[in-house]
């Protein structure tokens, strides 16, 4: 954006990037704050982009063997008690049902009913490694049930103190993936797969470029042997942890009871895994593309692909520019693009032009493209695009509109991945030096340092303290990125000196 533009929304990234974020989720219309402590309401357009987002990952799921279930919203408190980690783990942030009735209070208004007691409290599920464990025990016999390969999509509640719409909520929406393998080395392929499915969707349709690879023990999924996870880069260069996949050894299965009788006719306890994805990818999404104007969608999850709405001048030819782009609207609904038709908003509302237009911008709908009298006249379509400046147009004739469009949205798919990939790489950087890395997080900006660590909790007690930062993954070496080599190498630790096999990734973080 030129230096005098005035910007669509205000405080601008450079000026207050968490405000700007809140800003741009609002002026685009995904998401408000509820009545509800923490718990968000997802608007149409941002609901759409949702849809978006579980359709893609459901085929990827579904293309991987897996199929989906429903299990319930509540957990008995002893299911959760049943694996000591896990329950330590979520303890804190649980929401709890003691009753199932209400009556009449002695002042007025209502109270739970003691006579309504629950013998045994529920938990409203902050995931779901226990009931569905309890459900895996009754359907695995033998080694023929298995491997059993289910997801679900739902809602989970974590009493989360500290909330940001979509990226941290109280409540939000997921999928979370649940298997149960008759060997460690399947259980194990399972985590590395569903991994690497994730990293696929952040890259191909989320256009957001991601790191993937094991987290330390401290960050780990209450009860899991190992998580790996994704973590991308925010415009503020702070990472987000976008999806988790957990290798879960035998310890729920262990606490679930679920066993199975081998070929050798043994008994065996099963080795499971389980991965999940929540509405942050959405936060993530934002984040990562938007800009001081609002909203920027990869046309891949675009709720809409191009928005088209008329300029009338007085009362003249309306009857024909309403045609001319009922036309046009539907010749596009025919072109396909990525194994779906391009979605079309015709926005007819009396509304100023200017206004609308903005509107769209800040929506973040890929193509814009506004029909008046000489357009129909001239048998030509104007079209701006999301990734341009918004005064930028380009002219094409009816005929060929189409065929630009479509490639267009390919090349605005394709230049968001690059625009960000470029930006995750600048901002990426070996740090040796302890003091250097001072300077990195506190005066340089910060963003991925990738340091030697000598593979102690007291060294990243230590990064914390003195950083705030942490350590995101032990990263695979991402293909095509110069500094890839890098995080294989061994050395010595910044902080103790001590050896070290490889660089680990360490970052402020959501
Ligand atoms: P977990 O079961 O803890 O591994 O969580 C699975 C995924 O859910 C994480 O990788 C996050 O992307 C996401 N997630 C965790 N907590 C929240 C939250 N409070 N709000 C939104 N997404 C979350």
């Amino acid at each position: 954006m030129a230096k005098n533009e005035k910007s669509a929304i205000s405080p601008t990234r450079a000026q207050d990037y968490a405000e700007w974020y809140q800003e741009v989720v609002r002026a685009a219309d995904l998401a408000e704050t509820s009545p509800v402590r923490g718990c968000m309401v997802i608007k149409p357009w941002g609901y759409a982009l949702w849809e978006n987002i579980q359709r893609e990952m459901d085929r990827m799921f579904k293309a991987t063997g897996h199929k989906n279930a429903y299990f319930p919203l509540f957990i008995p408190k002893s299911y959760l008690e049943k694996e000591a980690e896990h329950v330590a783990g979520f303890a804190k942030e649980c929401a709890v049902v003691t009753h199932h009735r209400l009556i009449e209070g002695p002042e007025g208004g209502l109270i739970a009913d003691p006579e309504a007691k629950l013998e045994e409290p529920l938990i409203v599920r902050p995931t779901s490694e226990t009931i569905i464990g309890a459900v895996f025990a009754k359907w695995v016999q033998s080694y023929r049930d298995l491997p059993l390969l289910i997801n679900q999509w739902a809602n989970v509640v974590r009493w989360e103190l500290r909330t940001r719409l979509f990226l941290r909520t109280a409540e939000f929406l997921w999928q979370e993936g649940h298997t149960a393998h008759a060997t460690e080395e399947e259980a194990r392929r399972e985590t590395q797969q569903m991994l690497d499915v994730y990293a696929t969707f952040a890259q191909d349709y989320m256009a957001m470029p991601v790191l993937k690879g094991p987290k330390t023990a401290s960050e780990r999924f209450p009860g899991a042997v190992d998580t790996l996870a994704i973590e991308a880069m925010m415009q503020d260069k702070k990472a987000l942890q976008a999806g988790t996949s957990h290798f879960l050894g035998q310890n729920f299965s262990r606490a679930s009871e679920i066993k199975f009788q081998t070929k050798e006719e043994t008994y065996e306890y099963a080795w499971t895994t389980s991965w999940g994805t929540s509405t942050r990818l959405i936060g993530g999404l934002v984040m990562t593309h938007s800009d001081d104007d609002g909203l920027v969608v990869p046309p891949r999850l675009a709720p809409a692909h191009v928005a088209i709405w008329p300029v009338f001048r007085g009362d003249e030819g309306r009857e024909k520019i309403v045609e001319y782009i009922q036309n046009f609207a539907n010749e596009l609904r025919d072109v396909a693009l990525w194994g779906r038709a391009l979605e079309v908003e015709v926005d007819m509302r009396d509304i100023r032009g200017g206004d609308k237009q903005w509107e769209w911008v800040k929506k973040g709908v890929p193509v814009r493209i506004e029909i008046g009298p000489r357009d129909v006249d001239g048998g030509v379509v104007t079209v701006a695009r999301r990734d341009r400046s918004p005064r930028e147009k380009e002219t094409f004739s009816r005929a060929e509109a189409p065929a630009k469009i479509r490639a267009i949205l390919e090349e605005q798919q394709r230049g968001l991945f690059e625009r960000a990939s470029k930006f995750r790489d600048e901002n990426t950087r070996v740090v040796d030096d302890y003091r250097a890395l001072g300077s990195f997080f506190d005066k340089e900006g910060g963003g991925f340092a990738l340091v030697h660590w000598d593979g102690t909790a007291e060294t990243e007690a230590k990064f914390k303290e003195d950083y705030k930062a942490t350590i995101r993954c032990l990263a695979e070496p991402p293909s095509g990125v110069a500094w890839a080599d890098r995080l294989l190498e061994s050395g010595k630790c910044v902080v103790s000196g001590k050896p070290s096999a490889r660089r680990v990734v360490l970052a402020r973080s959501y």
